[in-house]
């Protein structure tokens, strides 16, 4: 099939890649020249793992192309599918401002029937306004199907779901537009749920309101494991074994970040605001997460009292592992804290340092290593749960600092399984989150 994808960020490069991967033809539209300009020549503007190879690949094999131009894009398409960012306004709403312009500047180019498929993340009803925006504008001899396509891919693993989701969801009016889009993603095989426009919308919000409610959920158990002397690890474990649980998303730290659990989880409050409808539970979602966030730092100073010239290491500044994304990363508040608070903090992260520096400035330093970053701290923090901090020589590490002290954000380090030689370790202080600390 012929098919434009409009936004070249996390959803619409993964998905432009994935849709040529599966044998289309994809032209993907961006108004970033820089981001073009990169992705013509095979690099991928972000870091996600299988990207690289899948563009290089489709852009071979003559099915996947990348330009700033409307017309080109366009032209002769028979899905277009949307994926502008929709980020927070100031009052907590999404802000439509990209997707509207998005809609408008594109209908102007479209001359044959067509399929717009919206997989931007948009609160209920407003595909029923991009329809409208579309039908004001467009040639009036052509027929212009509007289908909510909603994405649940995660980052850091934005290709492997893309490739293998555990459903598409397609809300749509007209028969035909379904049944195109279902052809489209046929060669997927993963389930596909049919429902009307608002429903699907709503899918995507309720999904991700249920997943941040669920983290918040476990944070708060382990706050209380932490005070009872139980243990979070086990308690999520013994959860997760109930099928009606699950163990997904059971992970007790330092909260969620990123770029779409904080606004969507806000976007649906002001949409149920604005409805009068008191969403009590999600409200609690998003203050238990605010709490946990602050939560290292409100140990550390209970741990050291005052912060002033202290130096801490950060490890892991991208909101989680396998991404380079800052947006909404526990590390900016974090940082924050501590430098207002008179540390000196040095930071490593394997790739989003970059990005971090764009945020944070010099307001911390960068380390090129663990080990660097860790160097006379009185302590480290575990913000990202990096697979390499894992493998790390935890010994070796404690051996640089000026205080063998670890905060541990996300329970990378099992006091069970570091031996005993470490438990022994003159002044090893572990604290983990809803577990027992070890001092
Ligand atoms: P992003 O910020 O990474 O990328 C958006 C891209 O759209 C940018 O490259 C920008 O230059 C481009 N753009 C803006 N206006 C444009 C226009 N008029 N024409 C063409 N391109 C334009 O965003 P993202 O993270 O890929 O998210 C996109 C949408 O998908 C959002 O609604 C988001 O909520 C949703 N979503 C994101 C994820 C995720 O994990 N990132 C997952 C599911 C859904």
């Amino acid at each position: 099939m012929q098919i434009a994808v409009l936004g070249t960020g996390y959803v619409g490069l993964s998905t432009g890649v994935c849709l040529a991967e599966i044998g289309h033809n994809v032209y993907c539209i961006d108004i970033d020249e820089r981001k073009i300009e990169l992705l013509r020549q095979g690099i991928s503007p972000i870091y996600e793992p299988g990207l690289d190879e899948l563009l290089q690949k489709n852009i071979q094999n003559g099915r996947l192309f990348f330009t700033t131009s409307y017309e080109e894009g366009i032209k002769n398409r028979e899905v277009i599918i949307i994926a502008v960012g929709t980020p927070q306004s100031e009052d907590g709403s999404a802000d439509l401002s990209y997707i509207k312009k998005a809609v408008c500047d594109l209908s102007s180019y479209l001359k044959d029937d067509v399929i717009i498929a919206v997989k931007s993340t948009v609160p209920v009803g407003t595909n029923d306004e991009l329809y409208q925006l579309l039908k004001d504008r467009c040639n009036k001899n052509i027929r212009v199907d509007l289908v909510s396509n909603p994405e649940f891919l995660r980052q850091g693993s934005a290709i492997h779901d893309t490739l293998h989701a555990d459903r598409i969801v397609i809300g749509a009016k007209s028969e035909e537009a379904a049944a195109k889009m279902k052809e489209m993603y046929l060669p997927l095989q993963v389930p596909i749920i049919q429902t009307d426009i608002r429903s699907a919308e709503m899918i995507k919000y309720a999904s991700n309101a249920f997943l941040a409610m669920k983290i918040s959920y476990i944070n708060e158990i382990a706050n209380l494991c932490e005070v009872l002397g139980a243990n979070v690890n086990d308690v999520a474990k013994g959860m997760g074994m109930d099928k009606r649980i699950g163990g997904a998303f059971l992970h007790a730290g330092i909260g969620y970040g990123g770029s779409c659990f904080p606004k969507d989880v806000k976007a649906l409050l002001h949409t149920a605001k604005s409805h009068h409808v008191d969403f009590a539970i999600l409200k609690e979602t998003v203050a238990v997460n605010e709490r946990q966030r602050r939560l290292l730092v409100k140990k550390a100073v209970s741990r050291f009292g005052d912060l002033r010239g202290k130096k801490f290491a950060l490890f892991g500044l991208a909101f989680k592992p396998n991404t380079d994304d800052m947006r909404e990363a526990p590390s900016i508040i974090i940082s924050k804290l501590l430098t207002e608070l008179g540390a000196k903090v040095t930071a490593y992260d394997p790739v989003a340092t970059e990005n971090a520096k764009k945020i944070l400035g010099d307001s911390i330093s960068y380390a090129q290593s663990a080990y660097e970053a860790a160097r006379d701290a009185n302590a480290l923090f575990v913000v990202t749960e990096w697979p390499e901090f894992q493998q790390l020589d935890v010994k070796a590490l404690l051996d640089v600092m000026k205080q063998p002290i670890i905060f541990d954000g996300r329970n990378i380090f099992d006091l069970e399984t570091l031996n005993s030689s470490l438990k022994a370790y003159q002044g090893f202080e572990y604290y983990p989150v809803g577990k027992r600390a070890f001092i």
